[in-house]
């Protein structure tokens, strides 16, 4: 298959590749080539035409919660620790109940679509069998990417709290499940710290490594939750290191928020190849603080881009590189040292920076995933320029999904599911 179009995106952090006009080649799902002319050994191959349009790789949001998409917008004035205990823990209480939770799920998964994912990491909830359900669902959908049943098992209500023996019996079931799955995975996701007895978490760092699992929770959000760890693990030296001792920080740990880092811990997760996901809606919703994304970039961190809805109040990745280069300029006035994110720099930390979390995902170099977006953006681009990294940033600051035109993820064509 060979897709024409206006094809931009990044290699690097740095800078865009554009090629006006130009061809992308796939095969098996992957990119064959990428450039302004059909190679010789491809010019046999039928030629899909987007003349005029932007062909951009799909968005790849590392960090959501699929049960909280009911809750967007509601419960802004409460920061992270009472917006668990009096909104989030009573919904999430409710994915027990089969026909509850598969209404919901097929909103959320519907939604992340529409809005231009074609990679989504979610956490479920702690009951089996919903999360199930919402892995056999992105399957059906077309969407890539990973799920997670949550574990916890202290600090939580006693409708949602779990036994330590059962949670782990799960969690195995559920990875032996899917272990064999091509499109979506499971991830071992522990809640966060504070909500996981020490047995807990040590038995899930086992089962990741037994069953060489990604792992994702979260960490340094807010300064009563880092104070509390402080509190519940003396013995550890501080919070990053809480994961660390039981095995669950290496290279295929996604860690949600990491605003307020401690030097040391900033230093583990570059060692151990930690990807920090940034979240900034949900960091300004609930009042957790602005992440210095442009210092741990430096610092040589791995970092990508999360909506985390219900936090967060958008699903769109789009409004996340948006929210996240202004919440860097905002920062920049009291850091100008860390300097700002620039467009390119926001675009490949939603496209290839996240995207390494699950391979070669996120470019269209050669031998990636075919996962991308078709963008008419004729209604923003009245004066007809041509530049395209110019028509790129009117798209993410002024687009939205009306604008996507046609969705590829893993060289497939993928519509928004017409569920509801
Ligand atoms: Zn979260």
């Amino acid at each position: 298959m060979i897709i024409k179009g206006d094809i931009i995106y990044t290699t690097e952090k740095g800078s865009f590749k554009q090629i006006p006009s130009g061809y992308i080649g796939t095969a098996d799902g992957r990119v064959t080539f990428a450039g302004a002319e059909i190679p010789e050994a491809f010019r046999n191959e039928s030629v899909t035409d987007y003349s005029g349009r932007l062909v951009m790789p799909g968005f790849c949001d590392l960090h959501t919660h699929a049960p909280q998409y009911e809750n967007i917008g509601r419960g802004m004035d409460l920061t992270l620790l009472p917006w668990l205990e009096t909104l989030t823990f009573p919904t999430e209480s409710r994915y027990g109940e089969r026909d509850y939770a598969e209404k919901r799920y097929r909103r959320a998964v519907a939604d992340v679509i529409r809005q231009g994912t074609t990679r989504a990491v979610f956490f479920a909830t702690t009951h089996l069998n919903s999360t199930q359900m919402l892995i056999d669902m992105m399957e059906e959908a077309g969407l890539c990417g990973l799920a997670g049943k949550v574990n916890m098992d202290q600090n939580c209500p006693g409708y949602l709290v779990e036994d330590t023996d059962v949670s782990l019996a799960e969690t195995r079931a559920f990875a032996e499940k899917n272990k064999d799955n091509v499109h979506v995975k499971p991830i071992v996701s522990p809640r966060f710290a504070p909500s996981c007895t020490p047995r807990l978490l040590k038995g899930l760092g086992e089962l990741a490594a037994e069953y060489d699992l990604p792992i994702q929770s979260h960490i340094n959000e807010n300064m009563d939750e880092i104070n509390w760890v402080a509190e519940l693990f003396p013995e550890a030296q501080n919070y990053a290191d809480v994961y660390r001792q039981n095995g669950l920080l290496n290279s295929q740990t996604l860690m949600a928020h990491c605003i307020h880092m401690k030097p040391e811990e900033t230093r583990m997760f570059v060692e151990n190849g930690v990807m920090a996901v940034h979240c900034p809606h949900s960091n300004a919703n609930i009042a957790s603080g602005m992440m210095p994304v442009k210092a741990m970039m430096a610092a040589g961190m791995r970092v990508g881009l999360g909506t985390d809805f219900s936090g967060g109040n958008a699903v769109s990745i789009l409004k996340t590189m948006v929210l996240a280069l202004q919440v860097s300029k905002l920062r920049y006035q009291m850091h100008p040292e860390e300097g700002f994110l620039k467009l390119s720099e926001a675009f490949f930390l939603g496209t290839k920076g996240g995207g390494s979390f699950f391979g070669k995902v996120g470019s269209f170099e050669e031998g990636y995933a075919f996962d991308a977006l078709v963008v008419d953006d004729s209604a923003l681009n009245r004066e007809g320029g041509n530049d395209l990294e110019d028509r790129l940033s009117r798209f993410i600051y002024a687009g939205d999904d009306r604008n996507i035109v046609q969705r590829y993820i893993d060289g497939k064509p993928v519509a928004v599911p017409d569920w509801d």
